[in-house]
């Protein structure tokens, strides 16, 4: 069976108090769904993030990390360094890290590789840009970003994988693909990875839907069977807003 997720993908938000108070925030809460929560703060505050919420089900990700296990590599992140700290859940793929770092599929299937030999679980992003939508190769360009990035991986490491679709034209627009545009998409992926491995690998990913979800349009969204959840960006700011999408299962 496969799990509910609603994770908050904080981006360059919210500095240590900011954090603190917000995950403070977040505790006092109450999941009366079936979601698993997942919070991605920035790096400096993943440590004070597991340290708040050290007696809470709220799980912390990173929003992205280094390939590479170790080396001369400044300013980046390795996975045995997040690993140390307690954090073994990823985002990779995020559509601004691929626009503003050039993060490309080849690379993302490296470091997809690293997050699973370090035994972590991957939320990996991807979707199409407006232009793919509107000249109808949409699901072209989504079969194939899956599979330049994680079809060379077995059926059994798809357990750790957790698909995130998101639109780019969707992610801090105002702008949602409708409950029926998700649903298709979520629909195609599922067809995809099963054509791919088999019905069981389909049916076990758990894929979030992600682009201006908000406490007004979470409930639609999220009833459609093919979407488990959500990634969520400027609703996941406020605790009372991110409670009420997760509280949408
Ligand atoms: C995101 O950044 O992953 C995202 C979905 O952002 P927003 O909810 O703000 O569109």
């Amino acid at each position: 069976m496969r799990k509910y997720i609603v994770a908050g993908n904080w981006k360059m938000n919210n500095d240590l108090t900011e954090t603190q108070s917000l995950l403070k925030a977040l505790k006092h809460e109450t999941n009366s769904g079936n979601a698993q929560v997942i919070v991605a703060p920035t790096y400096v505050n993943l440590y004070p993030a597991i340290e708040v919420l050290k007696d809470s089900d709220i799980i912390v990700a990173a929003q992205n990390m280094h390939q590479n296990a170790s080396g001369a590599f400044t300013g980046e992140i390795s996975a045995a360094m997040l690993k140390g700290i307690g954090v073994t859940t990823v985002i990779l793929g995020h559509s601004e890290r691929r626009a503003y770092f050039y993060e490309s599929d080849e690379l993302l299937a490296q470091k997809v590789d690293t997050a699973l030999s370090n035994d972590m679980r991957v939320i990996f992003c991807f979707g199409e840009e407006l232009a793919d939508r509107q000249s109808g190769n949409h699901e072209k360009i989504v079969e194939s970003q899956l599979r330049n990035a994680l079809f060379h991986l077995s059926a059994n490491q798809w357990s750790k994988i957790v698909l995130a679709y998101e639109p780019v034209w969707a992610i801090g627009t105002g702008e949602t693909a409708s409950p029926e545009q998700a649903q298709d998409m979520h629909a195609f992926i599922r067809k995809v990875v099963g054509g791919k491995y088999d019905a069981t690998t389909a049916d076990n990913v758990t894929i979030l839907y992600g682009g201006s979800v908000k406490p007004a349009n979470a409930k639609e969204i999220f009833s459609k069977p093919d979407v488990d959840g959500g990634l969520i960006g400027g609703a996941a700011l406020k605790a009372q807003d991110f409670f009420e999408i997760v509280n949408a299962f």
